[in-house]
């Protein structure tokens, strides 16, 4: 009998991700596929809850509101910066991410939304919020995770995370 998927389960997929003006964002089909630990907030919330009860070999079309996928678009997580403040050797350009801190001293990603000669605007926004996501994907494989992918909250193996 062919596993579902469900929660703690190690799935492996082809996808294809549209935006609504018909530009292709991303897409696995021709290279790696993507492997992810099922319920374990892997993937976009929306493309995971319509994933759960496949099985291998299923193809499916699916669209994400911007809410189940990277939110929606946050104009208060922006801010105006200096160019200055950059440094000289960064190339810093539009839709490029930065790791920076936020005020409560926690890990966050910015990205750049504007630049100017003067001025960089930077947004706590994920480049695709408040954009539906329009998803194909085919199943490759659903196998059942191992405590310890359990455990670390990825998958392991070819194509999931790697240990030294
Ligand atoms: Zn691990």
């Amino acid at each position: 009998m062919k596993p579902a998927i469900a929660e703690g389960h190690v799935v492996t997929i082809h996808y294809k991700l549209t935006l609504d003006d018909g530009s292709i964002a991303d897409q696995s089909f021709g290279g790696d596929p993507l492997v992810y630990l099922h319920g374990a907030q892997n993937i976009v919330p929306g493309l995971e809850r319509q994933l759960a009860g496949k099985q291998i070999g299923d193809k499916f079309d699916c669209q994400v509101p911007a809410g189940e996928g990277y939110g929606e678009y946050d104009p208060a997580a922006e801010q105006s910066v200096p160019r200055s403040q950059f440094p000289p050797n960064v190339d810093v350009q539009v839709g490029r991410a930065f790791q920076t801190r936020a005020r409560n001293g926690q890990p966050m990603t910015v990205f750049v939304r504007e630049v100017t000669a003067d001025t960089v605007t930077i947004t706590a926004n994920h480049p695709m919020a408040g954009q539906r996501l329009n998803f194909a994907v085919e199943v490759l494989d659903v196998r059942r995770a191992t405590p310890e992918e359990k455990k670390h909250g990825h998958a392991h193996g070819p194509g999931g995370h790697h240990h030294h």
